[in-house]
């Protein structure tokens, strides 16, 4: 996000749909590699110079060596990030340093001391280089910490690496030595203009330090699959796919279906601005994934292509990283870059970063023939049901949300339900209604798309844009002021309207007591009609006990005093299952006035209760039966297909 990545960003815009489009790609790996004009090369500041081994992969555990530039200073000062972008926690990756210890490139030891929880002051005795070494523990499967083993190695910039705390930007090498049985290397960094000729190594050039951290790095024997959109390789890298009998995973399906997300996408932003773009996807069994520039860490389980529910869960997963290399990595909250790697970095935009490339994720799968409309529907629904079931969602505005993501949405607890709001559920609902907003504003001329385009093209560079800019430019392209629009949905919590958005796109809230119906008919051991009775607690067994997990604010439990870990010993006078505990708490019904009788640090209580009826699926977006051929048209419109697409496998 410094100086080469401004030049860099504005380069890199490739046409798209023309093969043979990619010439003049910098950054991209250039055949037998290039060496950089030697005016250039004496006014670079000497690289650090890293060297990655991995002697102790079995144990978890790997080893980095640094040459660091002096610059013929007496102490120099190196740190560690604390959190790594894209994750807002701080992570203290200084605890896994083990044994670091500096010496003079002739191997004569220096001093070194440890001046704050992530800083090391190495005196240099003159030296014009020095030699840093230490060992990492990496037994972390997350997309972004360390992990090693005997199988592979997957390495990520923020966790690992040290810099100069003070001094110029500067370029960052990087060496791998990889165990002579690992025949895959990846990282999404260019690779060193003028490699060693040393036998088996890898070796990459990070521009800065920014970058470096940027690019995650795997080492092992993964399945790769490339291919080419608008002349730009891409790398799907499936570690644990597996061979033969022994695949659970369906590398090419998984490749082609990555190919169509990257295509839609494409289309959406209207040009490809990286050079190579790298899918690390780690069959871990672990979840999530974590964007980066040029790349993305998706971690899931190696079975989840066996189902269609997990398939569509990882393509919104492709998705939604890959929809980071434009919007957050590129246009980005002015706050987020360059980034200070030592403290946190507080915005109130995460709601654009994160919630509007929820709203797009899925959106994008559908668009690409990857979901059916029905299935598109019913994730959009599952969104506004998790935010219209969150009281937290009207006591927290989206900015603010945004702003504590460090001490809330990172340190959710037991009553985060209540109190806090989900700047990606609630986030991608409010896109939503945005996006209807400003077709409904234009006359269908214009949607959310154009907006991103606008944005992108103002603020994808070096400046960033402020909730203004960002602002200022949604309401140039819905032709109109949206500054009271933006102050509701985004400023305030105040409860969201729907009625615009679906009256727009013919769509409307099933009736809950038709759903109802329809599921009971379905359920051969239908309830018939007799209505439940609610509590609107949640618990689960623990040892043989019922405990209770979370109880949200205006519930029949809320209201009857119940207490997050109280344990549920009994309804009136009779004994409440851990196991089967909803469908006893079924057999009775609303209205009926009970005692719970709970235990509570060892000690019993009894909390008098009125259930309630639960209040049912009122949000499952439906076509409304008496839509018009006009809404029909601008329902096409917006979900990109003309009529109802045979989803792909
Ligand atoms: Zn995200």
């Amino acid at each position: 996000l410094r100086e080469r990545r401004r030049a860099a960003a504005l380069a890199l815009v490739v046409a798209l749909l023309v093969p043979g489009s990619a010439v003049g790609r910098p950054g991209a790996p250039a055949p037998g590699g290039s060496v950089e004009p030697a005016a250039q090369r004496t006014e670079m500041p000497e690289p650090i110079a890293y060297t990655l081994r991995f002697p102790e992969a079995r144990h978890n555990a790997f080893e980095v060596e640094a040459t660091v530039p002096t610059d013929g200073r007496d102490a120099v000062e190196l740190l560690m990030a604390v959190w790594t972008p894209g994750s807002y926690l701080v992570r203290e990756f200084a605890r896994h340093v083990e044994g670091l210890a500096a010496a003079t490139e002739a191997g004569e030891p220096l001093p070194v001391e440890k001046t704050r929880k992530n800083r090391w002051r190495v005196e240099t005795r003159g030296a014009p280089r020095i030699v840093v070494r230490y060992r990492l523990r990496a037994r972390e499967t997350s997309v972004r910490t360390n992990f090693v083993d005997a199988g592979f190695a997957l390495i990520n910039g923020a966790p690992t690496f040290l810099t100069l705390a003070d001094g110029p930007p500067r370029p960052h090498d990087l060496r791998v030595e990889p165990p002579p049985e690992w025949r895959v290397v990846v990282s999404a960094l260019p690779p060193h203009p003028a490699p060693s000729p040393k036998a088996g190594e890898h070796a990459f050039r990070a521009a800065d330090f920014d970058a470096l951290v940027d690019s995650p790095l795997y080492a092992g024997n993964a399945a790769v699959h490339r291919f080419e959109v608008g002349g730009v390789p891409h790398l799907l890298v499936n570690e644990g796919e597996g061979e033969g009998e022994e695949a659970t995973w369906d590398g090419p399906g998984s490749a082609a279906a990555t190919e169509r997300i990257v295509r839609e996408q494409a289309k959406l932003w209207g040009a490809i601005p990286y050079p190579r773009y790298v899918f690390f996807n780690l069959l871990t069994g672990a979840g999530g994934g974590l964007e980066h520039r040029d790349s993305t860490v998706l971690m899931t389980s190696r079975w989840r292509l066996r189902t269609r529910e997990g398939r569509l869960d990882w393509y919104g997963l492709v998705s939604h990283e890959l929809f980071h290399a434009w919007n957050v990595k590129r246009l980005r909250p002015v706050e987020l870059g360059p980034f200070d790697y030592e403290r946190e970095v507080h915005t109130e935009s995460l709601w654009v970063a994160e919630g509007v490339t929820s709203y797009y994720d899925d959106l994008l799968v559908h668009r690409a023939g990857l979901s059916t409309r029905k299935e598109y529907l019913a994730e959009l629904s599952k969104r506004i049901e998790s935010v219209e079931t969150a009281p937290g969602h009207l006591v927290q505005s989206l900015a603010s949300a945004s702003f504590d993501a460090w001490i809330k949405f990172y340190r959710k607890d037991e009553d985060f339900v209540n109190t806090g709001a989900d700047y990606y559920r609630k986030g991608a609902v409010v896109a939503f209604l945005l996006d209807a907003r400003i077709r409904r504003a234009t006359g269908g001329g214009k949607s959310l798309d154009d907006a991103l385009r606008l944005a992108y093209a103002r603020y994808s560079g070096e400046r960033g844009f402020r909730p203004e800019d960002f602002r200022a430019t949604v309401s140039e392209v819905a032709g109109g002021d949206l500054g009271g629009w933006f102050e509701r949905h985004v400023d305030s919590a105040e409860p969201l309207d729907y009625s615009e958005a679906l009256d727009w796109l013919g769509l409307r809230f099933a009736d809950p007591k038709m759903e109802k119906k329809e599921k009971d008919e379905e359920d051969e051991a239908g309830k018939g009609d007799d209505p439940v009775g609610w509590l609107g607690l949640a618990a689960e067994a623990r040892d043989g006990r019922l405990v209770v997990t979370e109880v949200k604010r205006g519930t029949p439990a809320w209201e009857g005093g119940l207490n997050v870990d109280d344990e549920i010993l009994a309804v009136g006078e009779h004994r409440l299952p851990p196991d089967g505990w909803q469908k006893r708490l079924a057999a009775y019904r609303p209205g009926e006035r009970q005692e719970l009788l709970v235990a509570r640090r060892e000690r019993l209580a009894r909390l008098p209760v009125v259930f309630g009826e639960e209040p049912g699926k009122r949000w499952k977006l439906e076509v409304a039966p008496n839509a018009t051929p006009e809404q029909k048209e601008r329902l096409a419109a917006w979900l990109g297909s003309p009529e109802e697409l045979t989803p792909r496998p």
